[in-house]
């Protein structure tokens, strides 16, 4: 029995799909031990955009560790993180002419979230959020809250209240024109719904089946929100850092939210980080009353800095992204075109795309015959059912058609 089997909770999921050990990772792919190459299409679940151990990062990183500079500051001051800031600023806000303050809110993409409820909460003096079907936004309670999975949601053990799901774009295929039931209940004094104090939305639903909703529709809500004074939170944990194209998934749709949440590949190189973006008049925390031990790990604002530099001082990445992505989706289709039987559906937008089948059993097994093809990716989706593709951005593009071509190969296995 292996160490994981013996001393490991139950917990563990994404090893119990790929069932090898890894000690080794560059770019595009991962190593297990006995130095079989995996193409990485689930790249951290979308914390590896610039893929594994990006040689500028991790040269920045050693000469960083080498010279016994600050590792853990809380919030203190450091080189670090001031160069950090000005490139955040610099690259970044500036030339989108966004105007946010930085609330470094703990390491993960969930303390992200819970910043911004408990900052919406306290701006408004109101409770009540508002969500999404099939969104989701992390584990811990409050973002358990907002989060539509009933098997995470289950975990909590405790009531997940101050939360109303309303039905995200397409929830009703088309059939019922945007918003109907939300403005309805904002409208009417009898419908029983609380004022909420703010709105949290993915633009593409990573985790919820890669659900891209339309840049209309995005920009539907955010006048929804704007006429009637509530907080537009985009969690962008996910869909940010340039997975859908542009570096915040929202440029597209030319919405300004209140609020951005940001963890997954803000480090650029795996490193736990995290930002609440915020309008600076919602600034209005006292000191220490959002706290935390993790919230300065300096390596991980060197890695960060450097990527703005690296990645998003041109619109190369961005570009690629979307080329790459028009690819992905191209092929996806072709495939659900070929399967028309099946009902499949190609899905997403930019680099996040997914195909989904008719239930998750069958996407578990394309997923296992891509693994046993050299190559990891996951699902997602209420019941898993859409396979979900995820590859670093920077992929070459030899390692997308030998993606795609896996993925073909792996359908036709599936279905046989
Ligand atoms: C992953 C994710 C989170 C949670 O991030 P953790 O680091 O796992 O806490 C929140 N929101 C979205 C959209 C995510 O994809």
């Amino acid at each position: 029995m292996s160490i994981f089997d013996k001393l490991e909770s139950q917990v563990r999921s994404y090893s119990r799909g790929w069932p090898v050990v890894f000690n080794k990772a560059q770019g595009s792919w991962l190593y297990a031990e006995d130095g079989t190459p995996y193409l990485d299409f689930f790249a951290g679940a979308g914390a590896l955009n610039y893929g594994h151990n990006n040689p500028v990062l991790k040269q920045a990183l050693l000469d960083y560790i080498a010279s016994d500079n600050v590792v853990h500051s809380l919030d203190m001051h450091t080189v670090a993180k001031r160069d950090f800031l000005q490139a955040l600023d610099e690259i970044l806000l500036r030339p989108r002419d966004l105007h946010y303050k930085v609330t470094f809110p703990g390491p993960g993409g969930a303390n992200a979230v819970e910043a911004a409820l408990k900052l919406a909460r306290k701006v408004t003096g109101k409770e009540a959020v508002i969500n999404f079907t099939n969104a989701f936004h992390g584990m811990t309670l409050g973002a358990l809250s907002v989060t539509g999975n009933s098997m995470k949601r289950g975990g909590a053990g405790i009531p997940l209240v101050h939360a109303t799901p309303m039905p995200y774009d397409q929830y009703f295929d088309g059939s019922y024109p945007d918003f109907l039931m939300f403005e309805r209940m904002l409208d009417d004094s009898g419908s029983g719904l609380n004022e909420p104090a703010a709105v949290i939305v993915e633009t593409v639903q990573g985790e919820g089946g890669i659900n891209a909703a339309a840049l209309d529709w995005l920009r539907k809500l955010d006048e929804v929100c704007k006429k009637r004074e509530i907080l537009l939170i985009v969690d962008d944990v996910q869909m940010g850092c340039g997975r859908t194209g542009p570096f915040f998934s929202f440029e597209d749709a030319g919405i300004k939210p209140d609020m951005v949440c940001l963890s997954k590949s803000i480090s650029g190189y795996g490193l736990p980080m995290a930002l609440t973006l915020i309008r600076p008049d919602l600034d209005v925390w006292a000191p220490g009353e959002h706290n935390g031990t993790f919230r300065g790990i300096s390596p991980a604002f060197v890695t960060a800095a450097e990527a703005l530099r690296t990645f998003w001082t041109d619109d190369t990445l961005e570009k690629a992204t979307r080329a790459n992505g028009e690819r992905i989706g191209t092929v996806l289709s072709e495939i659900a075109g070929e399967r028309g039987d099946l009902g499949l559906v190609a899905k997403g937008r930019g680099m996040a795309r997914g195909l989904e089948f008719p239930d998750g059993e069958t996407a578990d097994k394309v997923c296992a015959a891509a693994f046993e093809r050299g190559m990891l990716m996951e699902t997602s989706g209420p019941d898993g059912e859409v396979v979900k593709l995820l590859p670093p951005l920077t992929l070459t593009d030899a390692e997308l058609e030998q993606g795609m071509g896996i993925i073909k190969e792996s359908v036709v296995a599936a279905l046989r």
